[in-house]
Parts: structure tokens; sequence; C-alpha cells
């Protein structure tokens, strides 16, 4: 590299953060104004100019251009401002960035693999400059948060979700590959955009589909190694779950719609326990939706209610489901049952109602995750206050327009006796002066973690016990203060040192449980984790030197 460079690449880049020293030895002298400025004035600077910008865009854009100017500042900047920064970087604004993304397109970050290049996926990987890629996600823009199908413009996604990895749980940024799989789309808005930055047909499904993905999974451990972490993000409902099955014990692969939506809800009934005073197997539930989330989350409540002592059979007769169709009853017709509905499927007559429903079977615990804005009305609200002294509600369906029901509207019409969880935030409600601020079950408290104790240990394969500890550790994080205002979660502003705490707790259980591949076992678990994490401070930009003893004078 040469001085230059360290003006030019983000990564090496410090702005004017470089010494006189630094500037003269690097011959970038003169090439910036006078003064000097520290990492901590810089970071001021940024907080000012974010908030200059009126719309949530315009500030994506100022963060995405100082992720590409300046690396450090802008991951700084991001873990210390989660709670301003992460609905910008994330959803919801990622999701606005994603539908805009060919217009706001300036330059490139992430990898772009096209149903196209088929036959070449490993020559397309060998093109990503890095040559240690630990983690990777991956989308194929079929159904990006609640926006659905938006192609090749989902990349925002990857990128997003791996910022997070970093800002959130200190993975090194250049261990991170966000990756697009350009199969087409069927939004026939963007096929018409002239705007549009992916291939212009219409999604390629079946065989070819299946094999194409093979090859993506084949070509990624052929370059990186077969513990090559791949987390699956916003694939559509089909293809999600079967991926899941099928790559889950062949590579180190999760899904995060799947399976971290399923931690971060568990832990939300986990730090419930400590307001009702009810065990996971005490309750009767009701999920409104039966897919990626619902299913999910269903899953790993019966992992939660085996390890209080109930069967399998036990704890998935406590779970009734509603899906489009009504309840998952045992008769319907064929097709109408697929994948793990079956297994929560019950006995009982066709029920298109769900206030009938809930009147008939009293659940204690209603989870809605069907994007059906508005479907626990007053009635049911009112009906589950009727028979539950304290009534868990989580509205998980983003964004906030979609949610089940609004905060306001679960307090009012449980007089206040609610425990309530949202997908989007709701900020501070007053019910009869009684304040309430509920809080988010946000994937972002679960992923990093999990992927930073993944990566550490050298795990082969994600199991389900692995989101179980995660769910655990956040509602361990969860304080009886938090309770009292009604949250169920941590404070977005804590959500670092939950990562670090995940972290710690899978790496304990990976040596615990003989799954760890990094050898040897570290003694000090915490000195380890802190030793592997990026370092968000500057550092030098000379290279070391060191002085010799005197020589001995040679007589002559
Ligand atoms: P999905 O796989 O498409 O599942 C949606 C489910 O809802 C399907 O089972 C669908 O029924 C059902 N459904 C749709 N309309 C319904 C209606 N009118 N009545 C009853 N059921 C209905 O989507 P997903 O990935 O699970 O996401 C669902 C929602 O959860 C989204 O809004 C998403 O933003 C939210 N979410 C939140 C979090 C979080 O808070 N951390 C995480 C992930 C997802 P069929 O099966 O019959 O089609
Ligand atoms: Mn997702």
């Amino acid at each position: 590299i040469m001085g230059i460079d360290h003006l030019r690449d983000p990564r090496l880049n410090k702005g004017l953060a470089f010494t006189l020293e630094e500037r003269q030895a690097l011959g970038i002298h003169g090439l910036q104004p006078a003064r000097y400025k520290s990492q901590e004035e810089q970071l001021e600077l940024c907080r000012i100019s974010v908030l200059r910008y009126q719309e949530d865009l315009n500030k994506y854009l100022y963060l995405t251009e100082l992720h590409d100017r300046n690396e450090k500042l802008f991951f700084r900047l991001l873990s210390e401002n989660v709670e301003l920064l992460m609905p910008i970087v994330y959803t919801p604004t990622v999701g606005l960035a994603c539908q805009k993304f060919g217009l706001i397109y300036r330059r490139p970050r992430g990898l772009f693999i096209t149903i196209n290049d088929r036959g070449h996926c490993y020559d397309v990987i060998k093109n990503w400059p890095e040559s240690d890629v630990r983690a990777i996600v991956v989308t194929d823009g079929e159904r990006i948060l609640g926006l659905g199908d938006l192609g090749a413009c989902g990349m925002g996604i990857p990128v997003g979700k791996l910022a997070l990895y970093t800002a959130l749980a200190g993975i090194k940024p250049h261990l991170c590959l966000p990756i697009t799989l350009d199969v087409g789309t069927n939004n026939q808005n963007l096929l018409e955009d002239p705007l549009y930055v992916g291939l212009r047909q219409k999604r390629i499904t079946g065989a070819e589909y299946d094999e194409f993905i093979d090859e993506f999974m084949e070509a990624v451990v052929k370059r990186y190694g077969q513990n090559t972490l791949i987390q699956f993000e916003d694939f559509g409902n089909h293809n999600a779950f079967r991926f899941l099955d099928k790559f889950r014990h062949r590579y180190c692969t999760f899904n995060d719609d799947i399976q971290g939506t399923a931690s971060v809800a568990v832990a939300g009934l986990l730090a419930s326990k400590r307001l009702t005073n009810k065990k996971i197997s005490d309750h009767n539930f009701l999920f409104f939706g039966a897919g990626e989330a619902a299913i999910g989350i269903a899953d790993l409540t019966v992992k939660a209610m085996q390890q209080e002592g109930l069967t399998v059979r036990e704890a998935r007769d406590k779970i009734w489901m509603f899906d489009i169709d009504g309840l998952l009853a045992q008769d319907r017709p064929e097709g109408r049952l697929e994948g793990h509905k079956a297994f929560y499927a019950k006995n009982h007559a066709p029920e298109k109602s769900l206030i009938n429903l809930v009147q008939e079977i009293k659940p204690s615990v209603m989870i809605g995750a069907s994007a059906c804005g508005g479907a626990f009305t007053p009635e049911v609200l009112k009906a589950m206050a009727s028979f539950n002294d304290k009534p868990v509600v989580f509205a998980l369906s983003n964004p906030t327009h979609k949610a089940e029901c609004t905060a306001d509207d679960c307090y009012k019409y449980t007089e206040g006796r609610a425990i309530f969880t949202s997908g989007s935030p709701f900020g501070e409600i007053n019910y009869n002066g009684k304040i309430f601020r509920p809080g988010q079950g946000n994937n972002a408290y679960i992923f990093p973690g999990v992927a930073l104790g993944v990566l550490l240990t050298g795990i082969h394969h994600i199991s389900e016990e692995l989101f179980l500890i995660a769910a655990q550790c956040v509602a361990d994080t969860v304080t009886d203060e938090n309770l009292s205002y009604g949250s169920l979660y941590p404070p977005l502003s804590t959500i670092r040192e939950c990562s670090l705490y995940i972290a710690s707790k899978i790496c304990q259980h990976a040596y615990d449980k003989g799954i760890a591949s990094v050898y040897p076992e570290p003694v000090d678990k915490k000195a380890f984790i802190q030793g592997n994490l990026y370092n968000f401070n500057y550092e030098s930009s000379l290279p070391n030197s060191w002085s010799w003893p005197k020589a001995p004078e040679v007589k002559t």
C-alpha cells in the first residue's frame, strides 16, 4: 500500500485523526487541512451530521457514505448510538432503502451472483477481495421484511445485518460477506422500472433454482472452508423451511427469520415468567399466523417446555395455531397442513373465527405473526383479560401498521393488565397514569451474539439449543426495572453487552458438549472473546519500530 491509500481506503482512513508524524511519514502531509481531530471529536460531528437530515433515507445515505469513507468511524458511531441509528441501518429504514435501491445505488457493496452465472458461482466468489471470510448473510430477495419480492434490491438486508454483526457483537468486518442471489423477480413494478439493477426476468424456480442454491453452498465451502457461517435471510416461506432442513446438518447455517425470531420471542416468554409466576408449560398458547416466524417460535417454545419436563406431544398439544384458513385442524383437505403445521393440528372442527376459539380454549398467551394488522380486536383483547389475570400478548407483525394490535389498545382493553410485546417499537404509553415502555422483540438481540459464539468456537452445526441459550441470556439481562415498565427486553442501549453474554454462554456450552472445533480450549473464555473482538478505536498508521542495544565497539 502507498501512503495515499490511507486517505482512500475506508479501512485505513482516519480523516483528520492522522497525527503530524503520521501525515509526514505516509507522505500525505498537506493533503488535509492543518487541524488534528480525535475520533471522539469526529463522532460528535457525525452525530450532528446525521441529525441534520430530516428524511430517514438521507440519514441512511449519509451512513452508507461514512461506511465507504471511514470504516472504524462508521462502526463506532453505530455501536455507540444503537437506539438512534439501528432503525436507520436496519429495519424500518433499510426497507425503504431496498425499495429505492436502483435510485440510490452509488457504490458496490457485497456480492451479486446471478442465475446466469450458474456453473460459475465459485468464479464469482473468487472475485471477492478478502481471503478470510468467516460469515455470510445471503438473500434471494423474495420476501424482504414485510415488503415482498424486491429481487436484487434486497441487498440492503445482508449489508445491514452484517453491519450489526460488527456494531453489536464486534465481529471484524473483513470476515463478513453480504451476498444477493439474483434469480430474477416476480415483482412487476421492478421488472418495468427503468432504474431496476437486477436481472430483468421472472424468478427461476424448481430444480434449476435448487441446483443453483446447492452450487452456491458448495462454492462457499470450496472458497472459504466448511466452517463458514451462512445466515439465510428473507427467502420466501417455502424455500426458507426447505433449505433449513436440507442444509442444517451439512453446513454451518441458520435462518434468522425462523430461528432468530423464535429465540427473541422465547426470550420474551422466559422474561414474562417473573411477571406471571408461571412456567412456560403452564401456559395455553394461541398463535395467529403459522409462517416462518410463528412456526419457528412454536418449535422453540416446544423445546423450552421439553426442558421443563414435558414430552414433545404434551408440549405441542398446548399450542393452537391459526393460518389464513383458520384453525389448524387435523381433517383439513390434502395439502393444507404442509410442513411443521401438521405438528400443531388439533382434533377439532374447522374454526375460522378467532374470537370463537379464544372464548373456547381460553389461551393465556397470544402470539400474532400474521402480517394481518388489527387482528387482535378489542373483543379478543377483552376476552383475554376476562379469564387471565395477566394475559400475555405478542403482536409481532411489522411494520407498525401490520401489528395485530397497538400497544395502546392492548393496555386499554385489558385494563392495563396485559404483558405486551411488539415487533415494531411503540414508545411510551400512558394508561390511566401508569407508564408502560413495552419492549421490542428485535432479532438483533440474538443473531449477532449467536454468530460471534459460533465463529469463535468453530461450532460445525447450529442446533436449536443455541437459540434457547441465547433466549435465556436475553431474559437474564432484563432488570426488575425493565419489567416494572412492562418491558420483556433489556434497553437497546445494552444490546452489545447482551451479545457478548450470549457469545460467552455459547462458548462455554460448545466446550462442555464437545462441539467446539477451535483448539486448544481457551482457559479464560471471557478474555478469549474480548481478545478477538474488532477494535473500534483508531490504531497507529506507522509501522512498529524499536531500538537495539548499543553495539559493542569494534577495536581496530
Ligand atoms: P409468513 O411466513 O408469510 O407467514 C405469515 C403467516 O400468517 C402464514 O401462516 C399465513 O397463513 C398467516 N396469515 C396471513 N394472513 C392471515 C389472516 N388474515 N389470518 C390468519 N393468518 C394469516 O411470514 P413471516 O415471516 O412468518 O412473518 C409474519 C410477520 O411477522 C411479518 O409481519 C413480519 O414482519 C413479522 N416478524 C416479526 C419479527 C420480530 O418481531 N422480531 C420477526 C420475524 C417476522 P398461510 O400459512 O395460510 O399462508
Ligand atoms: Mn429477515
